[in-house]
């Protein structure tokens, strides 16, 4: 496995591999929802590469950049076991260097949800996945529907753009209680992450009364409310129906796909989830 530490680096490696190449952007901290999508790649492409930076463009001043979990010996390990061939490991001030003032947003899709309490987030996210995919030079990206917001900006900036990169969706990986993987579930308590699986519990509720029939918007929203509501230690910031693609929100009926999705906090570790509708 070769570690690549700078773009130029990493497109002269891609240059010596001229195979399909996939490639799986992280911020580390790696789990077994990074590593589906790694072995879809490997099942998919000749070779695949994975860069692991935490990117300071996409978090607020106020937000869990310094605390973030980073453990890169155990990621590398994880992914040189998993068959990856490639990992690019840039630094920030690589990324970022005096004088950066490049910036990619993509406008409508990033304002509700997440955009509404981070606003300067998908910014962040879109210009560093315009800069890894022009040091990697994949062919295809894999992203989770977990982040269900961020994979409809980075399909709507690769339409917008005419990305030559193919942005491929992976399904949500779930601990066995329902609860969404994420690098942010180590911060919960023991009591907080005893708690945390309300939240699927109530998107599968949601969508079982989807399924029977029920399509009012506001009954749908209030139901997800009420669940998880009724676990005191969570603090709900969003419950949401929205197109699946535009992510404006629904009201009336659903009658077109619709993303059902939330944000909760637990203490100050604030965690997101979501179910497709239709
Ligand atoms: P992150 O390291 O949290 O930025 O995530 C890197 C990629 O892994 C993103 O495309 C995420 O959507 C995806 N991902 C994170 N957690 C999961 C999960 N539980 N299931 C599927 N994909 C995930």
């Amino acid at each position: 496995m070769d570690i690549l530490e700078s773009p130029a680096a990493m497109q002269s490696w891609r240059r010596a591999h001229p195979g399909t190449l996939g490639m799986v952007p992280t911020m580390g901290y790696l789990h077994e929802g990074h590593l589906a999508l790694v072995r879809r790649a490997l099942a998919e492409n000749d070779a695949v590469a994975v860069s692991i930076f935490v990117n300071p463009t996409q978090f607020a001043a106020n937000e869990d950049l310094d605390k973030y979990p980073r453990d890169e010996p155990r990621d590398l390990a994880m992914l040189q076991a998993a068959g990856v061939a490639a990992v690019y490991l840039p630094t920030p001030a690589g990324m970022y260097p005096e004088g950066y003032q490049t910036y990619v947003s993509v406008e409508d899709v990033t304002r509700p949800l997440e955009g509404a309490s981070r606003p300067t987030h998908f910014r962040g996210v879109t210009t560093v996945v315009t800069k890894l995919f022009n040091a990697v030079l994949p062919d295809r990206a894999y992203f989770g529907r977990k982040d269900g917001q961020q994979l409809r900006v980075i399909q709507r900036m690769a339409i917008d753009l005419d990305s030559p990169v193919e942005i491929v969706p992976c399904d949500t990986v779930r601990e066995p209680d329902g609860l969404a993987m994420s690098s942010r579930n180590v911060y919960l308590s023991p009591e907080q992450r005893a708690a945390a699986p309300v939240i699927y519990r109530a998107l599968v509720a949601a969508r079982e009364v989807f399924a029977d029939g029920l399509r009012d918007v506001a009954t749908l929203r209030e139901s997800v409310y009420a669940a998880i509501a009724s676990e005191p230690l969570g603090a709900i910031d969003y419950v949401s129906v929205a197109d699946a693609l535009t992510l404006e929100e629904l009201d009336g009926v659903v009658g077109r796909p619709a993303l059902l999705s939330v944000a909760v906090r637990f203490g100050a570790t604030r965690l997101i989830d979501n179910i497709e509708l239709g």
